[in-house]
This record gives C-alpha cells, structure tokens and sequence, in this order.
C-alpha cells in the first residue's frame, strides 16, 4: 500500500480497497520500525499520534458520502510550517516548546478538502542549509544510502517521501530546499511561483524569496495538493490573485511546438559531469518528444548564488530578531538582566550557521555597507528578473540540473560553508525572480545514487511544468 502515490492512495479509498485507517496504521508502523533501524532516517521530528483519530473520522465521512478532494489523505509537513495546537520549531532550540497558536492557511486549505497530516519533518534549522544537517534533532539520512545527506532544507520532508513514510509532503523554498532535496531522494518537487502558495503560517526565512512546496513521487500529486491549497489570501499581502482551479486529473504535455533553453551557465564550470551528462540525455528525451531545444547563455544567473546570500541573510536577520526570548520558545532563566537574556537566549538557542547568516545579515544592512552590498545585490535581482522576463517571452522551459553535484555523504560539507552555498548554484535564480521552477527525478549515477533536472517557467507556468514532468513520468524512462 505505502508504494502508491498520493493518487493512487486516493482511488483506493474511493474504491473502498483500503480505509483511511488502515493508510494511517501502515504509514505509523513503517515509521515506528524505521526507528529501531541501525541507522534511522530521522526524517519525522515528531509523528502526530492523532493521525489515526483524524484517518477514522475521514473514514466516518467518506461513509457518508462526504468529504472533500483529499478526504483522508495524509501528507507530512515540515517543521516551520504551523499547524494549531502543535510545536513548531523550525528544528531549533530556540523555538523548542512553543506551540503554533493557529494554522498556516494552506495547512487550513488542505484540511478543508479532508487531507490530515502525519507529523511534523526535519529540517536545516530556519531552513538554512543545503542538507539537512544543520538540524537540532541531528540531519536526516538519504533513505537511497544512510551514509549520504538527503538534501536541504526540506530534507525530512524528501526523505519521508522517498521512504515511502508519507505519500506526499509540503516543505519550503527560499532558494532550492524543496527542489535540491527532491533530487537528492529521487522524487518531484516543486517551488510555485512567487505568492502561489500563502506564505501565512509559514515561518519566516526570507520574505520575499520564501514559498511553500510541495514533495511527491509523482507531479499528478503535487497538481493535486496545489489545486486543494492555492488561491489569494487576504492575510498575505503579496499572495497572487492565481488558482489552480482543474490541475487535477493533470494531462500529459504535448512537446511540438515547445520550445526549450539548455542555459550554459549552469551546465559548464561547478558541475559535476555525471550530471551534465544526465542533463543532455534528458535534453536529447525532450528533443525526442518533438521539442525544440536551444543553447543560450544568460551570464547575469552567475550572480544568483552571491546575489541571493546577501538578500536571503539580510531578510533572515529582520526575521529572526523576534526570537529574543521574550515571546517565542526557549529562554535562558538564567540570565541577571533583560539585555543578558537576550544575548544568551540567543547564544544557546541560535546553531552555527543561524547566526552566520544574522550577522552577515546585520553586516550587509548596516549603514557602512548597506549601499556596497544590499543594495548592488538588489539592482542585480532586478536585473536578473528583467532577463528572465525577457527569456520567458521566446521560450517555454528552461532545463538545467537541480543540483550541481549528486547527493554528498553526511558530513562532507558541514563545515564548509561555501561548498555548502555552491550547491544552490542553479535553484536560488527561480527565488530571486519568483519563477515556478519543479525538479525532476531524471537518472541514477553509476554509483546509484539519483540526479534530479530542473525545468523553470514563466510566472504561473505551473500546470505545464507539472505536465511535462508527467510526461516524462509516464515515459517510464524516470527513475
Ligand atoms: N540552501 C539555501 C540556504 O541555505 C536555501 C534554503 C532554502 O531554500 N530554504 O539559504
């Protein structure tokens, strides 16, 4: 049962084939032995022991004759996403114990249409990272080999996914953690367009680069969840007036006439070549499918990764003042004064590479350096979007790897910072400028580990995106 997709999940239950329960009761046993493994995955920081109780009322609907398009369907959701009455932590200690006081409204949107959620997944803490090692839980492990990261920073979300511990999972992408990770397990993930997905509930990381993804083995899913959770929402300020109202059942793409840029500046110098070379290969299925696929070069996207480290830690260090001790989590009793409190609160509950990006975030805002960095970073994120804007005039997708490199052993880059950022090479440009941008599970490496492509588009592109990638599902040349 755990090896349908959510789909799939969805047809059994309206085919009677199994309840919602007995769904729940598999997806907890599967996670309760996972724990007695030798090396768990630890993609759950908590498995919601409600679940079975929301399953059985889904169950009770169902038998009415009611209930919405996820009726019992259940997915898992990353830790900074809140759901009322739950912890919420961001998986850092300083947000340990403070318990979300409402909803995200995508998580209220989803538990509308009768979907209910498995439990609460690892993440980078304030989803900064590239692997999900800078957790506070300890990393998740890449359910394809334990020894390798599973990407970051939606890193339990993938890993429960691929592991076949939830069918489906919502994650966050401020600059690639729910496509990089989706690569790194074998499976889809998508970032929505900019203001697709209302960013209220979800905590903040960097406003104006943050959107809430969605994880799933099959884009038929995603198209499922994104039509159920999109829409304006009067209590987020830059939501879109775009829905998604029939993305479900998806259609396959029909490629004739598309066409398709093969950008050189993410497929020359910093990527690895087996992913070049499994680059092309999809490149030469698109082509085969009847699809026009050209090379260009967009030399502004070389700025993305620097542009986006300025941005993203600037907006970080604004966010992450409120956690002072004060109102949210952790506090050190401890301390003699206020001023005290506040510095040791934030000493003992902030990790390592948290207050790396809050003080380069304070350092790039501050009045000596403003103009030198946050402002020239600024002027190359418009310039970046103007281009894009442009590029999306003539062409349909643009096809670049999700990741540099294939998945990495634990370990490896964890103190290495820039190796660490390098790997958002070619996933923080769709942020910048707020394209749809989706990974897709394309090959295994020799040494059998999976490499995931990614394919961008134009703003609310999303319902081609997701066909296309259904296409190449269907092709049964996917891994
Ligand atoms: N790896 C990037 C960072 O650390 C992206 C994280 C994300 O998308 N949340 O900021």
């Amino acid at each position: 049962m755990r090896d349908l997709t959510l789909c799939g999940l969805k047809q059994a239950l309206e085919n009677r084939t199994y309840t919602s329960a007995e769904i729940v009761g598999a997806y907890r046993e599967a996670y309760s032995q996972d724990r007695s493994h030798a090396k768990p995955l630890n993609a759950y920081i908590e498995f919601f022991a409600d679940s079975l109780d929301h399953a059985r009322e889904a169950d009770a609907l169902r038998e009415q004759g009611k209930g919405g398009l996820l009726n019992g369907l259940p997915l898992a959701v990353k830790d900074n996403i809140m759901i009322r009455g739950k912890e919420a932590t961001c998986a850092s200690r300083i947000l340990k114990g403070f318990t979300a006081p409402y909803s995200a409204t995508v998580i209220e949107r989803l538990q509308a249409q009768g979907a209910l959620f498995l439990g609460r997944t690892n993440m980078d803490e304030f989803a900064m990272g590239s692997s999900c090692e800078y957790s506070c839980y300890g990393p998740a492990r890449n359910p394809v080999n334990r020894d390798y990261a599973p990407g970051g920073s939606s890193g339990g979300s993938a890993c429960a996914v691929a592991a076949r511990l939830a069918p489906c999972a919502l994650g966050s992408d401020t600059g690639g953690s729910v496509r990089l990770p989706a690569s790194f397990c074998g499976i889809y993930g998508l970032k929505p367009s900019y203001g697709t997905l209302s960013r209220y509930g979800l905590i903040a990381y960097g406003s104006s680069l943050d959107q809430i993804g969605i994880l799933a083995r099959s884009p038929e899913d995603i198209a499922l969840v994104l039509q159920a959770a999109a829409g304006v929402d009067p209590k987020d300020g830059t939501s879109a007036e775009t829905a998604f109202p029939d993305l479900y059942p998806l259609a396959p793409l029909e490629f004739k006439g598309r066409k398709i840029a093969l950008v050189k500046e993410f497929t020359e110098k910093g990527v690895d070549s087996e992913v070049h070379e499994i680059t092309k290969r999809f490149a030469g299925w698109l082509k085969k499918q009847g699809a026009e696929v050209v090379d260009i070069s967009l030399p502004v996207l070389h700025y993305a990764v620097p542009c986006y480290y300025i941005i993203a830690p600037a907006e970080a260090s604004s966010n992450l003042a409120r956690f002072d001790g004060v109102q949210y989590g952790y506090r050190d009793e401890a301390a003699h004064s206020l001023e005290e409190m506040y510095v040791s609160t934030r000493t003992k509950g902030f990790g390592t590479e948290v207050k790396r990006r809050v003080f380069i975030g304070n350092y790039v805002l501050s009045s000596g350096y403003y103009d030198a960095y946050y402002k020239k970073a600024q002027a190359v994120r418009s310039l970046l979007s103007r281009e894009c804007q442009k590029l999306f005039t003539d062409i349909d997708f643009m096809l670049s790897p999700t990741a540099p490199v294939p998945p990495f052993p634990l370990g490896s880059k964890v103190d290495d910072p820039l190796a660490m950022y390098a790997t958002d090479m070619c996933t923080t440009f769709a942020n910048l400028t707020g394209l749809p941008a989706l990974s897709l599970p394309a090959a295994m490496t020799k040494s059998g580990l999976p490499v995931g492509v990614q394919l961008t588009g134009a703003m609310f592109s999303e319902r081609s995106i997701l066909q296309a990638a259904l296409s190449w599902r269907k092709s049964g040349e996917s891994i």
